[in-house]
C-alpha cells in the first residue's frame, strides 16, 4: 500500500523593496494615463492640437468623463 504524500504548498515571499520601484512607475505611468484620458482638452491641455483628446475619445466616453 503506498502512501501520498500531500504536497505543501509554500508562499512566495515578495520583498517589497524589489517591488516598489515597479509599483511607483505603474502607479505614474497609470495617472499620466487617466490625465490624458480624462482631462486633455481646452485650456488645461498639454498640447495644443487635439490628437491626444481625438485618440482617446472613446475612452473618455467609455469611463464616463465629460467631454462635449
Ligand atoms: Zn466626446
Amino acid at each position: 500500500m503506498s502512501e501520498a504524500v500531500a504536497a505543501v504548498p509554500v508562499p512566495v515571499r515578495i520583498p517589497v523593496r524589489e517591488i516598489l520601484p515597479w509599483a511607483v512607475l505603474v502607479i505614474l505611468l497609470s495617472l499620466i494615463t487617466l490625465y490624458f484620458i480624462s482631462a486633455e482638452q481646452g485650456a488645461v491641455s498639454v498640447f495644443a492640437n487635439s490628437y491626444v483628446h481625438e485618440f482617446v475619445h472613446d475612452g473618455r466616453h467609455l469611463l464616463a468623463f465629460p467631454c462635449h
